[in-house]
């Protein structure tokens, strides 16, 4: 069975009756060299446990399956059942749940399905929630080693920009907390059935077993981070003061005496800056 074959893909989608749903963000990998790529830099091998979230018609199930002792697949359309009863049948460790990732409880999933085992997730992920979805599996602190997924090019050189560099947003700083994030390769549209209109890149994120730092209060750092950003190429003592509700002369010092300059941009600052920032903030505001 070749899935990146459009005569067999095509063959599928009759005999079943299937046709694309555009608004779940199906694109199909047909490039037959991503899939094995992506199961091989994502580090699947016979002792891992493996967590994909869009199963498609399973070609990088059939991957990630061949390499790797037990995966386990989220897929929100069920109208694809009947297709991966056919394409997976042959394999005994992999298992589809036919559910919405958002909604899914995936800590109590990983502890059900995947018991003892060191597990990593690996996906072409469905473009139109990209951020929510790796923000829900670093956030959760799964116990999860790597997260190796398919991303926009442009998500993925937000994702993998260097803190303190110009591409660098909330999303970055996010992520930056969590894991080490490292951009593998690009991949043209015509890897995908259909095309979709922009270039896309695969990630890799490998996740820390604790944050960088010490920060007490997750949320306020958070909130630090979003506000900074929240208008990113303008000084970030306005948002924050006006947020935080703490007088920009008092705020000013603050940063000065802390080493940051007070006419500084989001963009400017890299992680040690940021946990600074809100050690003034948690010290400050009202
Ligand atoms: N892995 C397949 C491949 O590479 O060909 C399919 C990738 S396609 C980009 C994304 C898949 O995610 C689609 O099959 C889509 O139906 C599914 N999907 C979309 N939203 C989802 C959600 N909220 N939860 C789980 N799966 C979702």
């Amino acid at each position: 069975m070749r899935l990146t074959d459009i005569g067999q893909i095509k063959e599928l989608f009759n005999k079943y009756g299937f046709s694309f749903t555009k608004s779940l963000g199906q694109n199909f990998l047909i490039n037959p060299t991503v899939c094995p790529r992506i199961a091989e830099m994502g580090g699947v091998t016979r002792e891992v446990g493996v967590l994909e979230i869009g199963t498609g018609i399973g070609v990088l199930t059939r991957e990630l399956a061949e390499r790797g002792k037990k995966v386990v697949a989220l897929e929100i359309d069920r109208t694809l059942e009947p297709i991966l009863n056919e394409t997976l049948g042959e394999y005994d460790n992999v298992e589809v749940i036919f559910a919405d990732v958002m909604e899914t409880d995936l800590q109590q999933l990983i502890k059900e399905k995947f018991d003892g085992m060191d597990v990593v997730v690996c996906a072409n992920l469905p473009y139109y929630i990209t951020s929510p979805v790796i923000m829900k599996l670093l956030e959760e602190r799964l116990p999860i080693k790597s997260v190796t997924v398919m991303v926009q090019l442009e998500a993925a050189e937000r994702i993998c920009a260097a803190m303190g560099s110009r591409n660098c947003s909330a999303l970055t700083a996010a992520v930056s907390w969590y894991s080490k994030p490292k951009k593998l390769f690009n991949v043209k549209p015509g890897s995908f059935m259909p095309a979709p209109k922009v270039d896309s890149a695969v990630i890799r994120l490998d996740l820390y077993d604790k944050p960088p730092y010490d920060v007490e209060d997750e949320k306020l750092f958070f909130s630090v981070i979003r506000q900074s950003f929240s208008q990113r190429r303008k000084q970030l003592i306005n948002p924050l003061s006006g947020f935080f509700n703490i007088d920009k002369s008092v705020l000013s010092s603050a940063m000065t005496e802390n080493g940051i300059k007070p006419t500084a941009r989001a963009e400017e600052l890299t992680m040690e800056d940021f946990v600074k920032l809100y050690r003034i903030i948690e010290g400050l505001k009202k």
